[in-house]
């Protein structure tokens, strides 16, 4: 399944994860989206997520972006996990930073498809705009403020050239890795999600020496339970033992992108 053997270690984390999600999956009612979503989530998984990161913004110019969230936004990024706050309260609490909020409760598969989105250019002396769907379980709804925020960051600090606005939506998270903006804003997301600590903790399990025939195994199945849990504790985001809603599957195609952007910033950069 893969050829590069560095590549190969670290596309192999989730595989587990996504294998359990597909068998699980079989017992949907096989909509579209479920499918599309199984699909998307199987491609996460085996994605190698080192060399699009090293491709789209160098270390470098991650570090400029931590240093300049930690001075606006989030002082103790990479320190300590963000907070979930009510909607209301991310506007209140973001409110001097140069953006104006919309909140829109997006329901239907079509609404719920959308986390959220950004428009930089909004015409005379009017702020660039986040828009967010409050439609979603709190951790999809605090995921979407930070990534949206990141963009207004991200454009302050390069000028950005895009000029359209740019959805927010589950399944645009393999694009992302392409897409250095995207993926900026990602990065802010994924760092709020696991700090450092918490990151070395999960992601650099030390190998066990002996029993190397199943050690990558293993290290894939505790690396994607002890992400799960972490979830659930620290978030609230449960899976569940029965088999996951389309929503819920959405929800796992980011806890795997951005797990998967963590492990690689921590592999490539070391951050
Ligand atoms: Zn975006």
């Amino acid at each position: 399944m893969t050829t590069r053997t560095t590549a190969g270690e670290r596309a192999s984390i989730f595989d587990g994860l996504a294998a359990e999600i597909v068998k699980a999956s079989k017992g949907l009612r096989e909509s579209s989206a479920s499918r599309n979503t199984t699909a998307e989530i199987r491609a996460l998984a085996q994605n190698d997520y080192g060399r699009p990161l090293r491709h789209s913004l160098g270390r470098a110019e991650v570090r400029e972006i931590i240093a300049e969230a930690r001075s606006t936004v989030w002082p103790r990024l990479n320190d300590e996990s963000v907070k979930l706050v009510s909607p209301a309260e991310f506007t209140r609490l973001w409110s001097g930073l140069g953006v104006q909020f919309q909140l829109a409760s997006l329901r239907g598969a079509e609404g719920l498809a959308v986390l959220g989105f950004y428009v930089r250019e909004m015409g005379n002396s009017r702020l660039p705009l986040i828009c967010v769907n409050t439609a979603h379980h709190p951790a999809a709804i605090g995921a979407a403020f930070s990534h949206e925020m990141g963009h207004h960051l991200v454009g302050r600090l390069y000028g950005s050239r895009k000029q359209h606005a740019q959805l927010l939506t589950y399944t645009a998270y393999g694009e992302h890795l392409d897409d250095p903006e995207e993926l900026a804003a990602d990065v802010l997301v994924s760092l709020g999600v696991f700090p450092e600590a918490i990151a070395r903790k999960i992601f650099l399990k030390p190998r066990k020496e002996s029993q190397a025939k199943s050690a990558a195994a293993e290290i894939t199945d505790s690396i994607s339970t002890t992400v799960l849990k972490y979830f659930e504790g620290r978030f609230g985001l449960t899976f569940g033992a029965q088999p996951p809603s389309t929503k819920k599957l959405q929800y796992l195609a980011g806890v795997i992108h951005f797990a998967k952007l963590r492990h690689a910033l921590l592999t490539e950069y070391d951050i």
